[in-house]
């Protein structure tokens, strides 16, 4: 069975273009397309997971240094202390592209609870 590479991994490949913001070893952090606040930048490891459900033990290291990198991008997009971290996962939670990926809002009110 062959799947269709997912459009962040067509970035991570290069095939298309993203506005990134922070690139490390592992992760790589651009601009959501469809912005839903002032600062709203995705976080994507670099090795393909479909979302938190598909991860491993032996993917902890990896989602620490993903959380790590929202907390830099959300340092330097200047949203301070005020910032939400989300991981839509699963169809049923509103998951639309199947590489995980963290949402780093922030630069206005959040409101709780997410709808
Ligand atoms: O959590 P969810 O899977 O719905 O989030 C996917 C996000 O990817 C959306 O916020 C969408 O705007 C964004 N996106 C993007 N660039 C694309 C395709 C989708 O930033 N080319």
């Amino acid at each position: 069975m062959s799947h269709e590479p997912t459009i962040f991994q067509k970035i991570l490949d290069g095939e298309i273009p993203a506005d990134v913001v922070l690139e490390t070893e592992d992760c790589l952090a651009f601009r959501d397309v469809s912005p839903k606040a002032p600062v709203h930048v995705l976080v994507i490891p670099k090795k393909p997971l479909v979302n938190l459900a598909d991860a491993t033990d032996e993917d902890a290291a990896l989602l620490g240094k993903c959380l790590r990198v929202c907390d830099a991008v959300a340092k330097q997009e200047g949203c301070g202390e005020a910032y939400r971290v989300v991981a839509n996962t699963g169809v049923g939670a509103g998951q639309s592209v199947f590489h995980l990926h963290f949402h780093v809002m922030g630069g206005r009110d959040l409101g709780w609870p997410p709808g």
